[in-house]
């Protein structure tokens, strides 16, 4: 038998001592969920407005989620792909009817779903004619995971150095600076991915006249636009896809964090001919849109999109901008360059170096869990189940932290 540890502490000095060092740690173990609540071993609650990095969107222990999981424990976890499973047929279906899509094919994480989209960009130009097409062309600062294809696609030094040498195939233009991505096209090209809104570069959604463009550059060349919808994707932004804020229509476009509740899933939703690329022996994976995590998906889609979790995303979202906005201009307003967001992702763009004080003093002073990104970006992705009243505790928090500051 194991023996358990006792206290947070005893956690985080095993936690040093055994787990790999490639992430950087919160001094926090924790123990459970609860709504929008955390506990660590020693019984501290903390507001969670970090939500598992935009993944528990109906927050800890949601009942449905807990019923879901019990059935599944007693039915089946796993079968592969050899054979159809209800849960995986119900998502798809869920997305089919709630998008543009015609086709839903699952993957294991948002990388994943990415590299899925990549392979599916490069067969579509060889089955369309052009086998001299490969190039994708993506953002600066965008992020689309760390695999080996999808780190190159990130548009970050830091995120390829030490890596060399990369996949071939990738390009970078300016994000919201369509003549920039014109000027990274030829006939080598075979299709545009972009983030609607950056997440890890800040948060920092696309304006309608960016991905318009994209829509017209691509239909123009005959090529993909891709969209990475991993973490503003699933009800995040008021909408079930981001991209529905801004009634542009991709060709495909990914999914994972929130879509499983904490379990890992990715999807590549796809329209039109894109949805007939990835033909058998193409692509696939031995745990994709299996029983468990479909289940999970199909729980999470039926409460966010029939009991108003999408709504509440797209409410709280205003009512978070315009509290922080108020509270930012009369205590700090030389703190903060721009405050800006879209449903339940939203981002403080500081004019400080980095926002990490306000981190660490959101953690110690006021139990509220937050992040920075981008350097100097506080970042906010809550469960979309959150209440003016866990907004208010959040905003008081980083007001008082930046007041302690010095701000
Ligand atoms: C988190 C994220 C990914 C990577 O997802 P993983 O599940 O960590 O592989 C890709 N794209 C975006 C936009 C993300 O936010």
């Amino acid at each position: 038998m194991i023996e358990l540890y006792k206290t947070n502490a005893e956690v985080i000095a095993a936690g040093d001592k055994y787990l790999y060092g490639n992430h950087v740690r919160m001094p926090l173990s924790i123990e459970r969920g609860e709504g929008a609540y955390v506990f660590d071993k020693d019984g501290n609650k903390y507001l969670d407005f970090i939500g598992g990095i935009a993944v528990n969107g109906l927050g800890h222990c949601h009942p449905a989620i807990k019923k879901c999981l019990e059935e599944r424990a007693n039915t089946i976890l796993h079968c592969s792909n050899y054979f159809y499973n209800e849960p995986a047929v119900q998502t798809a279906k869920l997305i089919v009817e709630n998008s543009c899509f015609d086709k839903v094919l699952f993957a294991n994480s948002g990388a994943e779903s990415n590299e899925g989209q990549i392979k599916l960009a490069r067969k579509y130009a060889k089955d369309h004619g052009h086998p001299e097409r490969f190039v994708v062309i993506t953002m600066k600062n965008s992020f689309h995971g760390r695999t080996l294809a999808t780190c190159t696609a990130t548009g970050q030094y830091g995120v390829h150095r030490y890596f060399e040498p990369l996949p071939t195939g990738f390009r970078y233009a300016e994000f919201n600076n369509l003549d920039s991505v014109k000027a990274q096209m030829d006939e080598y090209v075979c299709a545009i991915l972009t983030e609607p809104v950056q997440g890890e570069g800040g948060v920092r959604p696309a304006s309608k006249e960016f991905l318009q463009g994209l829509r017209e550059l691509c239909d123009e060349k005959g090529i993909l636009l891709m969209f990475d919808e991993v973490q503003v994707g699933s009800g995040r932004t008021g909408k079930l896809f981001a991209h529905q804020n801004y009634g542009v229509e991709p060709d495909t476009c990914s999914m994972a964090k929130a879509l499983g509740s904490g379990v890992p899933i990715g999807a590549v939703c796809a329209r039109g001919e894109a949805a007939k690329t990835l033909t058998p022996g193409t692509h696939g994976s031995t745990f994709a849109g299996g029983p468990l995590a479909c289940a999970l998906a199909m729980t999470t889609l039926d409460v966010m999109i029939n009991e108003g979790v999408i709504e509440n995303s797209r409410v709280m979202g205003e009512y978070f901008r315009e509290q922080m906005h108020a509270v930012i201009e009369k205590n700090h307003p030389k703190a903060v360059k721009e405050i800006r967001g879209l449903g339940l992702i939203d981002g403080i763009e500081l004019n400080q170096p980095s926002g990490q004080p306000v981190v660490d003093l959101c953690f110690k002073d006021s139990k509220v869990l937050i992040n920075n990104t981008a350097g100097n970006v506080l970042r906010f992705v809550p469960p979309l189940i959150v209440g003016k009243e866990e907004i208010d505790i959040v905003i008081k928090a980083v007001d008082d932290a930046m007041t302690k500051l010095g701000w």
